[in-house]
């Protein structure tokens, strides 16, 4: 249901990386009325969606479902929200009807509608990722997506944005930043799908599960030139100004 603008192209990124390098994946579905926890996923993923979309699956939420999905976020386990995924993570999502719709707390973060007088925030999106935990030194990671919300996210005092804009809107369009980190779990305001054309974060995530079990997990690196091209393509555009 949270598919938008095809968001399960992160699930066949993940799944791919993962069988090129001889690592089996099983994907489950969980839908409406579903329960999470049995399931023993290593990786969650919760995509984008429309208003309508948000304000049917939120009853869902509301229960012993997201209680199970920030207990999996406490506990370091890997979650990837997306826009309408990424808003129903922190505390509320309020739609331009005024109507809240009550999150799953993982981000200390609220997102408001948009008013009147304030365009929705579409369009392709460059941002630079903040360093990882013990990576301060390591090499500025960007990524790539495309954006299309109404929703203005506000991120609480202590909560970590997942990226720094270098063009584009982010979190709000005023504050430069685009989504959340907390321990394992990332919101992100890019579509695209996100992760085919950003490897490198697909393979953080891969990494950030399985080192969950063995702290000394290495992936084997990939032939990446076709990935590497797409990200290349929109980031020139992008900074190019050609948007
Ligand atoms: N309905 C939300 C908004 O417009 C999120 C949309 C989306 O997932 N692209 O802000």
């Amino acid at each position: 249901m949270m598919n938008l603008y095809g968001d399960r192209g992160n699930v066949i990124s993940i799944k791919k990386r993962c069988e090129w390098r001889g690592i089996e994946v099983e994907v489950v579905d969980v839908g409406l009325g579903e329960p999470i926890r049995p399931t023993g996923c290593d990786v969650f993923l919760f995509g984008g969606g429309q208003d309508r979309e948000q304000t049917l699956l939120v009853d869902d939420l509301s229960g012993a479902k997201g209680r199970e999905l920030k207990a999996i976020a406490e506990d370091g386990g890997v979650i990837l929200g997306v826009c309408g995924g990424y808003q129903l993570m922190g505390h509320y999502y309020e739609t331009p009807e005024g109507e809240k719709l009550p999150g799953v707390g993982i981000f200390d973060m609220h997102t408001r509608p948009r008013r009147p007088d304030e365009p929705r925030l579409i369009g392709n999106v460059l941002a630079r990722v903040r360093p990882l935990e013990g990576e301060a030194d390591a090499t500025p990671r960007e990524i790539v997506g495309f954006e299309n919300h109404g929703g203005r996210t506000e991120l609480g005092g202590g909560t970590e944005p997942l990226a720094d804009v270098i063009s584009g809107y982010g979190n709000n369009g005023r504050d430069g930043t685009e989504g959340a980190r907390r321990l394992n779990s990332y919101g992100t305001y890019l579509h695209g799908s996100l992760l085919p054309k950003n490897p490198w974060l697909t393979d953080q995530l891969i990494l950030n599960a399985l080192r969950r079990t063995d702290d000394s997990f290495e992936l084997e690196p990939l032939d990446d030139a076709a990935e590497k091209a797409a990200f290349a393509s929109v980031a020139g555009r992008v900074r190019a100004g050609k948007g």
